[in-house]
């Protein structure tokens, strides 16, 4: 039980990489608060695993968040999942484009982490250890893909947000890591690639791209969230860590 006592809130948890982190979190004995903005897939998860405590929650507003922060128990971890893609290179994308997946990408996981992040200190003074995972992707400062261009700002911007509260709290007990994952699997890319105009060779693009020759699963990927929030990484702190099947070897 990698994260037996620890209380963890999850972000973006309906479905994807954040419902497979929320799943995986609670079988290593975590009390999970599963969020998201999606009632119907937060409802499947409680089903799958009535443990797991799930509220509605869309990090997009700031009325929401704090709201929720006012009524969260002390934290020992926070993971930052939502994220949105957005299609294109920057010729294509508009004003509107560019607001929304900056606000959703980096402006949201900028509130929570202000947010979460002083009851946190709480708990780190009496734990000695907190741990803040926030979503990136290999899509950033790390790598450009093409047609990824306010994606890749966006995710660049999370590294450096996730350094500089590395920075700023590593004396307080308080870790933060970004998560870089390759091309997963979930039900988003599912969406990118059947709105493509040729579905079949997207796909085959998709997995082109992955040298390992296929994507990633979602359970590629939680068992890295699991062990950033866990005490088995408490050396780790304000890296970007790839989970990318060899795409940056
Ligand atoms: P997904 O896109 O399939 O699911 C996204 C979830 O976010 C949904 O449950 C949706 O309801 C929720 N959501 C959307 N808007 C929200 C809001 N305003 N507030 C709260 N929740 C909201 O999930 P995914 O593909 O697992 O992606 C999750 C994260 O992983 C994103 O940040 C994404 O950028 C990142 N990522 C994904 C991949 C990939 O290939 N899938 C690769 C690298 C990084």
């Amino acid at each position: 039980m990698r994260l037996k006592d620890k209380t963890i809130l999850i972000t973006a948890a309906g479905q994807g990489i954040g419902k497979a982190s929320a799943l995986g979190c609670a079988a290593e004995g975590a009390k999970v608060i599963a969020t998201d903005i999606n009632a119907e897939t937060l409802a499947t998860l409680a089903k799958e695993n009535p443990a797991i405590e799930t509220r509605l929650l869309d990090v997009t507003k700031p009325d929401e968040i704090k709201a929720l922060a006012a009524d969260l128990p002390p934290l020992d971890g926070l993971f930052n999942c939502a994220g949105f893609v957005h299609h294109g290179s920057i010729l294509d994308v508009s004003d509107e484009d560019w607001a929304f997946s900056m606000d959703l990408n980096v402006t949201a996981m900028m509130r929570m982490c202000r947010a979460l992040l002083p009851g946190m200190l709480e708990r780190a003074e009496a734990t000695g250890a907190v741990s803040i995972v926030n979503m990136a992707s290999m899509a950033s400062s790390i790598k450009g893909f093409p047609l990824r261009a306010v994606y890749g700002a966006s995710k660049a911007a999370v590294i450096g947000l996730t350094k500089s509260i590395a920075a700023d709290f590593v004396k307080q007990g308080v870790r933060c890591n970004a998560l870089c994952p390759g091309t997963v699997d979930t039900p988003s890319l599912r969406g990118r690639i059947a709105s493509a105009a040729d579905p079949v060779q997207a796909e085959k693009d998709f997995i082109a791209r992955q040298p390992m020759g296929r994507l990633a699963t979602v359970n590629d990927i939680a068992p890295m969230v699991i062990y950033l929030l866990s005490d088995e990484s408490r050396f780790v702190s304000g890296q970007a860590l790839l989970v990318d099947g060899g795409v940056t070897i």
